[in-house]
Protein backbone atom coordinates (compact mmCIF):
# COMPACT_ATOMS: atom_id res chain seq x y z
CA UNK A 1 0.00 0.00 0.00
CA UNK A 2 2.06 2.64 1.04
CA UNK A 3 5.14 3.80 2.93
CA UNK A 4 3.95 5.32 5.83
CA UNK A 5 3.54 2.92 8.65
CA UNK A 6 0.33 4.30 9.91
CA UNK A 7 -1.11 3.91 6.85
CA UNK A 8 -1.32 0.52 6.04
CA UNK A 9 -4.04 -2.62 5.80
CA UNK A 10 -4.18 -3.68 9.20
CA UNK A 11 -4.50 -0.01 10.59
CA UNK A 12 -7.32 0.03 7.58
CA UNK A 13 -9.14 -2.87 8.77
CA UNK A 14 -8.50 -1.91 12.96
CA UNK A 15 -10.83 1.07 11.97
CA UNK A 16 -13.37 -0.05 9.79
CA UNK A 17 -13.81 -2.82 12.41
CA UNK A 18 -14.89 -0.70 15.03
CA UNK A 19 -16.85 0.66 13.50
CA UNK A 20 -18.95 -1.45 12.47
CA UNK A 21 -19.32 -2.86 15.04
CA UNK A 22 -20.69 0.42 16.50
CA UNK A 23 -23.25 0.65 13.55
CA UNK A 24 -24.59 -3.21 14.77
CA UNK A 25 -24.19 -2.21 18.26
CA UNK A 26 -26.50 1.10 17.48
CA UNK A 27 -28.49 -1.29 15.55
CA UNK A 28 -29.38 -3.21 18.21
CA UNK A 29 -30.34 -0.92 20.86
CA UNK A 30 -32.44 1.28 18.67
CA UNK A 31 -34.52 -1.63 18.15
CA UNK A 32 -34.47 -2.85 21.84
CA UNK A 33 -35.58 0.58 22.99
CA UNK A 34 -38.12 0.54 20.30
CA UNK A 35 -39.59 -2.32 21.43
CA UNK A 36 -39.21 -1.89 25.01
CA UNK A 37 -40.67 1.55 24.41
CA UNK A 38 -43.96 0.14 22.73
CA UNK A 39 -44.23 -2.37 25.09
CA UNK A 40 -44.12 0.06 28.14
CA UNK A 41 -45.73 3.06 26.72
CA UNK A 42 -42.41 5.10 27.03
CA UNK A 43 -42.09 7.88 24.41
CA UNK A 44 -39.00 8.55 26.27
CA UNK A 45 -37.70 5.14 25.18
CA UNK A 46 -39.42 5.35 21.45
CA UNK A 47 -37.41 9.07 21.19
CA UNK A 48 -34.01 7.22 22.68
CA UNK A 49 -34.63 4.27 20.10
CA UNK A 50 -34.80 6.99 17.35
CA UNK A 51 -31.13 8.84 18.89
CA UNK A 52 -29.17 4.91 18.53
CA UNK A 53 -30.99 5.11 14.79
CA UNK A 54 -29.71 8.35 14.27
CA UNK A 55 -26.27 7.39 15.94
CA UNK A 56 -25.78 5.12 12.47
CA UNK A 57 -25.38 8.43 10.80
CA UNK A 58 -22.34 9.55 12.55
CA UNK A 59 -21.17 5.96 12.35
CA UNK A 60 -21.39 5.77 8.35
CA UNK A 61 -20.11 9.46 7.96
CA UNK A 62 -16.79 7.54 10.08
CA UNK A 63 -16.67 4.80 7.93
CA UNK A 64 -16.93 6.57 4.70
CA UNK A 65 -14.39 8.92 5.85
CA UNK A 66 -11.99 7.07 7.00
CA UNK A 67 -12.51 4.42 4.03
CA UNK A 68 -11.79 7.05 1.34
CA UNK A 69 -8.86 9.27 3.55
CA UNK A 70 -7.04 5.71 2.46
CA UNK A 71 -7.69 5.29 -1.07
CA UNK A 72 -4.73 6.65 -2.85
CA UNK A 73 -4.24 9.64 -5.35
CA UNK A 74 -6.12 9.65 -8.14
CA UNK A 75 -6.89 12.32 -11.19
CA UNK A 76 -8.66 14.54 -9.30
CA UNK A 77 -7.37 14.29 -6.04
CA UNK A 78 -2.88 14.72 -6.41
CA UNK A 79 -2.68 15.31 -3.12
CA UNK A 80 -4.12 11.88 -2.10
CA UNK A 81 -7.74 11.89 -0.17
CA UNK A 82 -5.93 12.09 3.66
CA UNK A 83 -8.67 15.39 4.47
CA UNK A 84 -11.40 13.29 3.92
CA UNK A 85 -10.97 12.23 7.82
CA UNK A 86 -10.84 15.65 8.51
CA UNK A 87 -14.02 16.66 6.67
CA UNK A 88 -15.90 13.84 8.53
CA UNK A 89 -14.50 14.52 11.79
CA UNK A 90 -16.30 18.15 11.24
CA UNK A 91 -19.54 16.59 10.31
CA UNK A 92 -19.76 14.20 12.89
CA UNK A 93 -18.44 17.20 15.37
CA UNK A 94 -21.53 19.49 13.85
CA UNK A 95 -24.05 16.82 14.21
CA UNK A 96 -22.76 16.05 17.84
CA UNK A 97 -23.37 20.12 18.61
CA UNK A 98 -26.35 20.15 17.20
CA UNK A 99 -27.99 17.50 19.20
CA UNK A 100 -26.63 18.90 22.33
CA UNK A 101 -28.63 22.21 21.58
CA UNK A 102 -31.81 20.63 20.86
CA UNK A 103 -31.15 18.41 24.04
CA UNK A 104 -30.40 22.05 25.88
CA UNK A 105 -33.60 23.71 24.42
CA UNK A 106 -35.99 20.72 24.87
CA UNK A 107 -34.61 20.48 28.70
CA UNK A 108 -35.30 24.12 29.19
CA UNK A 109 -38.92 24.14 27.50
CA UNK A 110 -39.98 21.01 29.70
CA UNK A 111 -38.48 22.21 33.28
CA UNK A 112 -40.83 25.43 32.87
CA UNK A 113 -44.01 22.78 31.11
CA UNK A 114 -43.25 20.86 34.37
CA UNK A 115 -44.94 17.65 34.44
CA UNK A 116 -44.50 14.32 32.60
CA UNK A 117 -44.92 10.25 33.34
CA UNK A 118 -42.82 8.30 36.07
CA UNK A 119 -40.34 5.76 34.14
CA UNK A 120 -40.94 2.08 34.59
CA UNK A 121 -38.49 -0.54 34.70
CA UNK A 122 -37.96 -0.89 30.66
CA UNK A 123 -36.64 2.49 30.91
CA UNK A 124 -34.01 1.52 33.35
CA UNK A 125 -33.18 -1.48 31.91
CA UNK A 126 -32.80 0.23 28.10
CA UNK A 127 -30.39 2.75 29.86
CA UNK A 128 -28.12 0.57 31.33
CA UNK A 129 -27.38 -1.79 28.85
CA UNK A 130 -27.13 1.17 26.55
CA UNK A 131 -23.93 2.44 29.07
CA UNK A 132 -22.06 -0.61 29.52
CA UNK A 133 -22.22 -0.65 24.95
CA UNK A 134 -21.39 2.89 24.76
CA UNK A 135 -18.77 3.48 27.14
CA UNK A 136 -17.24 -0.19 26.29
CA UNK A 137 -17.16 1.49 22.83
CA UNK A 138 -15.96 4.75 23.36
CA UNK A 139 -12.80 2.89 25.62
CA UNK A 140 -12.17 0.33 22.71
CA UNK A 141 -12.78 3.36 19.83
CA UNK A 142 -10.49 5.72 21.47
CA UNK A 143 -7.57 3.44 21.56
CA UNK A 144 -7.57 2.57 18.24
CA UNK A 145 -8.12 6.06 17.02
CA UNK A 146 -5.32 7.49 19.41
CA UNK A 147 -2.97 4.11 17.92
CA UNK A 148 -4.05 5.24 14.56
CA UNK A 149 -3.67 8.64 14.98
CA UNK A 150 -7.07 9.26 13.33
CA UNK A 151 -9.04 12.34 14.78
CA UNK A 152 -12.63 10.98 12.55
CA UNK A 153 -12.24 8.08 14.96
CA UNK A 154 -11.85 9.88 18.04
CA UNK A 155 -14.58 12.35 17.20
CA UNK A 156 -16.94 8.91 16.74
CA UNK A 157 -15.47 7.44 20.00
CA UNK A 158 -16.51 11.07 21.80
CA UNK A 159 -19.93 10.44 20.44
CA UNK A 160 -20.24 7.12 22.05
CA UNK A 161 -18.98 8.80 25.42
CA UNK A 162 -21.89 11.27 24.83
CA UNK A 163 -24.39 8.33 24.53
CA UNK A 164 -23.20 6.61 27.45
CA UNK A 165 -23.11 9.95 29.86
CA UNK A 166 -26.25 11.06 28.35
CA UNK A 167 -27.72 7.58 29.30
CA UNK A 168 -25.69 7.45 32.61
CA UNK A 169 -27.60 10.26 33.45
CA UNK A 170 -30.88 9.42 32.57
CA UNK A 171 -30.26 5.79 34.46
CA UNK A 172 -30.13 8.45 37.41
CA UNK A 173 -32.76 10.68 36.98
CA UNK A 174 -35.10 7.54 36.42
CA UNK A 175 -33.71 5.97 40.26
CA UNK A 176 -34.17 9.07 41.29
CA UNK A 177 -37.83 9.77 40.60
CA UNK A 178 -38.41 5.94 40.95
CA UNK A 179 -37.61 6.44 45.21
CA UNK A 180 -38.54 9.79 45.50
CA UNK A 181 -41.91 10.20 43.17
CA UNK A 182 -43.63 12.72 40.97
CA UNK A 183 -42.08 15.75 43.05
CA UNK A 184 -37.97 14.07 41.60
CA UNK A 185 -39.38 14.21 38.05
CA UNK A 186 -37.45 17.29 37.08
CA UNK A 187 -34.28 15.94 38.07
CA UNK A 188 -34.49 14.69 34.83
CA UNK A 189 -34.28 17.84 32.70
CA UNK A 190 -31.99 19.28 34.90
CA UNK A 191 -29.63 16.46 34.25
CA UNK A 192 -30.05 16.82 30.33
CA UNK A 193 -29.35 20.62 30.72
CA UNK A 194 -26.14 20.05 32.55
CA UNK A 195 -25.56 16.95 29.90
CA UNK A 196 -26.42 18.91 27.09
CA UNK A 197 -23.89 21.91 27.56
CA UNK A 198 -20.83 19.53 29.31
CA UNK A 199 -21.32 17.77 25.47
CA UNK A 200 -21.65 20.96 24.08
CA UNK A 201 -18.63 22.05 25.02
CA UNK A 202 -16.86 19.09 23.50
CA UNK A 203 -18.42 19.15 20.28
CA UNK A 204 -16.97 22.78 20.52
CA UNK A 205 -13.48 21.73 20.63
CA UNK A 206 -13.52 18.81 18.21
CA UNK A 207 -15.15 20.86 15.89
CA UNK A 208 -12.24 23.95 17.00
CA UNK A 209 -9.54 21.16 15.86
CA UNK A 210 -11.05 19.20 13.23
CA UNK A 211 -11.38 23.03 11.26
CA UNK A 212 -7.43 23.42 12.29
CA UNK A 213 -6.22 20.11 10.49
CA UNK A 214 -8.27 21.48 7.14
CA UNK A 215 -6.89 24.66 7.49
CA UNK A 216 -3.28 23.10 7.17
CA UNK A 217 -2.41 23.67 10.98
CA UNK A 218 1.52 23.36 11.57
CA UNK A 219 2.47 20.71 13.99
CA UNK A 220 3.49 21.93 17.56
CA UNK A 221 6.45 23.54 18.09
CA UNK A 222 8.27 20.52 20.24
CA UNK A 223 7.26 18.50 17.08
CA UNK A 224 8.67 20.34 14.59
CA UNK A 225 11.43 20.75 16.46
CA UNK A 226 11.90 16.75 16.69
CA UNK A 227 11.36 16.65 12.87
CA UNK A 228 14.38 19.71 12.16
CA UNK A 229 16.61 17.50 14.23
CA UNK A 230 17.52 14.88 11.78
CA UNK A 231 17.98 17.30 8.50
CA UNK A 232 21.74 18.81 9.85
CA UNK A 233 23.32 15.50 11.22
CA UNK A 234 22.70 13.77 7.37
CA UNK A 235 26.20 14.00 6.15
CA UNK A 236 26.12 16.47 2.83
CA UNK A 237 24.08 18.67 3.96
CA UNK A 238 24.97 22.38 5.30
CA UNK A 239 21.97 24.39 5.62
CA UNK A 240 18.42 24.73 4.86
CA UNK A 241 15.64 27.11 5.14
CA UNK A 242 11.95 27.60 4.68
CA UNK A 243 11.75 24.24 6.71
CA UNK A 244 7.02 23.58 6.90
CA UNK A 245 4.99 21.70 7.90
CA UNK A 246 1.00 21.28 7.33
CA UNK A 247 -2.02 18.93 8.35
CA UNK A 248 -3.22 16.51 5.71
CA UNK A 249 -5.66 14.84 7.48
CA UNK A 250 -4.35 12.91 10.44
CA UNK A 251 -0.90 12.95 8.75
CA UNK A 252 1.84 16.06 8.43
CA UNK A 253 3.46 17.11 5.20
CA UNK A 254 7.01 18.59 5.33
CA UNK A 255 9.05 20.43 3.08
CA UNK A 256 12.27 22.68 2.97
CA UNK A 257 14.78 23.78 0.98
CA UNK A 258 18.18 22.16 1.72
CA UNK A 259 21.69 23.65 0.92
CA UNK A 260 24.38 21.39 -0.80
CA UNK A 261 28.10 21.99 -1.54
CA UNK A 262 27.76 23.73 -5.01
CA UNK A 263 30.37 21.85 -6.51
CA UNK A 264 28.47 17.90 -6.20
CA UNK A 265 26.77 16.38 -8.94
CA UNK A 266 22.85 16.25 -9.02
CA UNK A 267 22.59 12.65 -8.88
CA UNK A 268 24.84 13.18 -5.22
CA UNK A 269 22.63 16.17 -4.03
CA UNK A 270 19.54 14.15 -5.31
CA UNK A 271 20.77 10.70 -3.09
CA UNK A 272 21.59 13.46 0.43
CA UNK A 273 17.91 14.83 -0.25
CA UNK A 274 16.86 11.19 -0.71
CA UNK A 275 18.61 10.48 2.99
CA UNK A 276 16.99 13.70 4.99
CA UNK A 277 13.59 12.40 3.57
CA UNK A 278 14.27 8.99 5.08
CA UNK A 279 15.59 10.20 7.92
CA UNK A 280 12.65 11.69 8.78
CA UNK A 281 10.47 9.37 7.61
CA UNK A 282 11.97 6.79 9.67
CA UNK A 283 11.98 8.85 12.62
CA UNK A 284 8.16 10.02 12.02
CA UNK A 285 5.51 8.10 11.62
CA UNK A 286 2.74 10.88 12.05
CA UNK A 287 5.04 12.34 8.58
CA UNK A 288 3.55 11.58 5.59
CA UNK A 289 5.75 13.09 3.19
CA UNK A 290 8.75 15.04 3.05
CA UNK A 291 8.88 17.59 -0.50
CA UNK A 292 13.26 18.90 -0.70
CA UNK A 293 14.25 21.16 -2.70
CA UNK A 294 18.05 21.15 -3.15
CA UNK A 295 19.82 24.25 -3.30
CA UNK A 296 23.73 25.17 -3.70
CA UNK A 297 25.14 26.60 -0.47
CA UNK A 298 26.18 30.09 -1.95
CA UNK A 299 25.34 32.99 0.21
CA UNK A 300 22.60 33.99 -1.99
CA UNK A 301 20.70 30.74 -0.70
CA UNK A 302 22.59 30.43 2.75
CA UNK A 303 19.76 33.58 4.06
CA UNK A 304 18.00 32.95 7.21
CA UNK A 305 14.16 32.31 5.49
CA UNK A 306 11.53 31.07 7.54
CA UNK A 307 12.05 28.20 10.36
CA UNK A 308 16.40 27.64 8.93
CA UNK A 309 19.30 25.81 10.59
CA UNK A 310 23.38 25.82 9.38
CA UNK A 311 25.57 23.58 10.23
CA UNK A 312 28.31 25.61 11.44
CA UNK A 313 30.95 22.77 10.82
CA UNK A 314 30.78 22.59 6.89
CA UNK A 315 30.74 25.80 6.25
ZN1 LIG B 1 -25.80 9.69 19.92
ZN1 LIG C 1 15.72 28.63 -0.80
ZN1 LIG D 1 13.74 12.32 -6.01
Amino acid sequence: MEKNSLRNLTNKKLGENITWLSVIINIFLSILKCILGIFAHSQALIGDGLHSLSDLITDITALISFKISFKPEDENHHYGHYKFSSLGALFISAFLFLFCIALIVTSIKSLFTGGGELPEWPALAAALISIIFKEWLYWKTKKIAHQLKSRVLLANAWHHRADSFSSLFVLLAIIVAMIGGENWLFMDKVVGLFLGAYLAFQSIKLLYHSSEDLLDKAPEHTMINDIREHILPTPGVIGYHQFRARRIGDLFEVDLHLQVNPNISVEEGHIIASHVKENILQQHAEVLDVLVHIEPANPQHLKEKGIYGLDQKSL
